[in-house]
Parts: C-alpha cells; structure tokens; sequence
C-alpha cells in the first residue's frame, strides 16, 4: 500500500510523477477532488488524507455552516437552503473555494471535499486550478444507494458531548442513550429522513453527471468502492490509487475493475 516516501514528500512526489508532455502550465500543486454522494465519507476519508499528505482540507460543506454560525450575512441568506437540503448558489461557492485556495496553507496543495457540485462549479475548478498552477486528481466514492440511507439516517448525536453513534456501524450501548454521559440521542437536522432525500435527490439531479464530465475532461480519476469496508480499509484503496500515480510512466488513469458492483444512485431496493 505505502511506497515507503516520507509523509512531507510525498505530495511533491505524487506531483512530480507527471510526465514532461503533460505537465504544461502545470507547477506541481495537488487538488484531490473527493467526489460522492451525501454520506459517501468524502469529509472522514478527506480527513484521512489531510493526515496523510499534509495539505489542508476545503470543506463548502463547513464553510457554509460557518457563515450560519457566526451570522453573517452571507450565513442569514443561506440558511433557509441549507435546511432544506438545497444547494446554494454556484457564484457563492466559487468564491468561497477561490479565496480559500489563495490562503498560504494551500501552497503545496489541498483537498476539496464537496466541490465541485454542479456542471458550472466543475468548469471554475478547472479553471481555477490551472490559474493556480494545480492538477486534479478526483477519488470518486462509489456507494450504494441503499447503504447511504441507511449510515445517514441511522446516525445521532449526543446533544451534549457531540459523539456521533450510528444505529447500523456503531451502535452505543444502549439504545438511544449517549455511552459517555446517558444524555438522550438526537437526530441532526440535516439527517432527517426528508432532508437526506431531498440531498440525495440534489445529487442526483446536479452532482452525480459531474462524473461524466471528469471522465472526458480528467485523466485522473479513481473510482473507489467505499459501499462496505472500514473507513480504514477504502482509505488504503485511496493510498494505493495515489501511489499508483508514482509508479506510472503514463498518467491515463483507469478505474479498478469494478466488475458486478452497484454503482451509486442505482435504487437497488
Ligand atoms: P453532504 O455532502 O453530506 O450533503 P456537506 O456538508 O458537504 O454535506 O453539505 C451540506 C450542505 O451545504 C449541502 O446540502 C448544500 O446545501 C451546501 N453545500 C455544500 N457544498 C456546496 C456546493 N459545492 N454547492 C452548493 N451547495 C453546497
């Protein structure tokens, strides 16, 4: 799984594994782009990779509920559309994420964890990582639709502490009580069984057709199986699909052979 390079250089080392006809305009800054649906793990494995490659995570997910937390105006006017599961709008998001990647902890790199979303964003990425000298890398997670329903609305919080148990993957000890301090579980407001719809719904309408368009646009795109294993265990495939990027001579990337697995958005109810 791991080529044995020191964690500090290993993003320089998977930027510099670009042969010299493709790496025009290209300065070596890496953009993994975490691509899935609303409970796919985008931001656990995205953590995972900031441990890893030690570059920051950009989360729009978090931005936004940032903006909401503190009040500002640009939080009062998204509110509403982030209750209910909408998506807020492109001109808002790609600001956010131009700003952010101008940031000096973004010089060697960063993760984007729930951008691009829609077909308009997917161009300004593009675009704006080539102004900034980034190459992309997309890990799309590949989970089945049935299985997100379940993690997102089996999920529930301690009120208190914030511990997040999950009735199917970790369930507390006893039913609907928080193990460390016995407060009451509650459900997330975006973890509704509604709101989870109404996500799922906007992925599919708006965000899951992105995959068609890094698969003409992108030569580097991993589709990993993230349906069933640990987190720990698709992280490894994650490692191994960057490291690959070591080993090649050419940078055409091809997905792992998925043979009989259900894609994402396909309804196997
Ligand atoms: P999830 O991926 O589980 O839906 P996120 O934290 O990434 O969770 O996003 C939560 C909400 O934030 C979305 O439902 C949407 O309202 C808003 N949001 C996040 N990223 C974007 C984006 N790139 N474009 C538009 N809306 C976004």
């Amino acid at each position: 799984m791991s080529s044995g390079i020191s964690e500090p250089e290993r993003v320089a080392s998977v930027t510099s594994a670009l042969p010299d006809s493709k790496r025009s305009g290209y300065s070596g800054r890496l953009a993994v782009v975490m691509f899935g649906s609303p409970g796919s793990g985008k931001g656990t494995q995205s953590k995972f990779l900031v441990d890893w490659l030690r570059i920051p995570q950009i989360s729009t997910g978090d931005m936004l509920r940032e903006h909401i937390r503190r009040g500002t105006e640009v939080g009062k006017a998204i509110e509403a559309r982030m209750r209910a599961g909408s998506l807020v709008s492109d001109e808002l998001v790609n600001q956010l994420v131009y700003e952010r990647i101008h940031q000096s902890d973004c010089d060697r790199g960063f993760i984007l964890d729930g951008y691009p979303r829609t077909p308009a964003q997917a161009q300004e990425m593009m675009r704006l990582l080539g102004s900034v000298g980034a190459r992309e890398v997309v890990i799309h997670l590949v989970v089945d639709y049935n299985v997100i329903i379940a993690r997102m609305t089996g999920r529930r919080v301690c009120p208190k502490c914030g511990t997040l148990y999950n009735a199917v993957s970790r369930p507390p000890q006893v039913e609907g009580v928080c193990d460390l301090d016995g407060e009451v579980l509650g459900i997330r407001e975006d973890d509704r069984e509604d709101v989870v719809r109404e996500r799922l719904t906007q992925y599919e309408a708006s965000t899951r057709p992105l995959i068609e368009y890094f698969r003409k646009s992108s030569d580097r795109l991993f589709e990993v199986d993230a349906s069933q294993d640990r987190p720990e265990t698709v992280f490894g495939k994650i490692q191994d699909a960057l490291d690959s990027l070591l080993d090649r001579t050419s940078v055409a990337v091809t997905a792992p052979a998925m043979a009989g697995m259900v894609t994402d958005g396909v309804r196997a109810r």
